[in-house]
């Protein structure tokens, strides 16, 4: 319970995604996610073993809940690989995502909902 208070002030800056159950419910489901995918994709493609840390979209969601929950779309990733498939993507039209694969900018489509 006190991790949680103390999480749930850590991620108050980041907007209001969490009070709203959207991120209670993505945390959980990239958590199954990476159980089932405890390797980052695109390290074991290039022939390394590396524990992901984070569950990214392949497809950018920019968005489309529909993108964004559709398990198929998701991929777990190592923070470097996470980070670099990001810098890219903001170069590719400023999808900024944070580490755990949720949209940071507060007037993001997915945090109205
Ligand atoms: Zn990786």
């Amino acid at each position: 319970m006190l991790k949680r208070e103390r999480d749930r002030r850590h991620d108050a800056k980041r907007g209001s995604a969490r009070q709203r159950g959207y991120s209670a419910r993505w945390d959980r489901l990239a958590k199954l996610f990476r159980d089932r995918h405890p390797m980052c994709a695109m390290c074991e493609a290039r022939g390394h073993i590396t524990p992901s840390a984070c569950v990214d979209h392949i497809r950018p969601h920019k968005g489309d809940p529909i993108l964004f929950w559709d398990q198929n779309n998701w991929q777990a990733l190592c923070t470097p690989c996470h980070s670099s498939v990001k810098q890219s993507d903001e170069r590719d039209g400023g999808r900024r995502v944070g580490v755990d694969g949720w949209p940071v900018d507060p007037k993001h489509r997915v945090h109205v909902g």
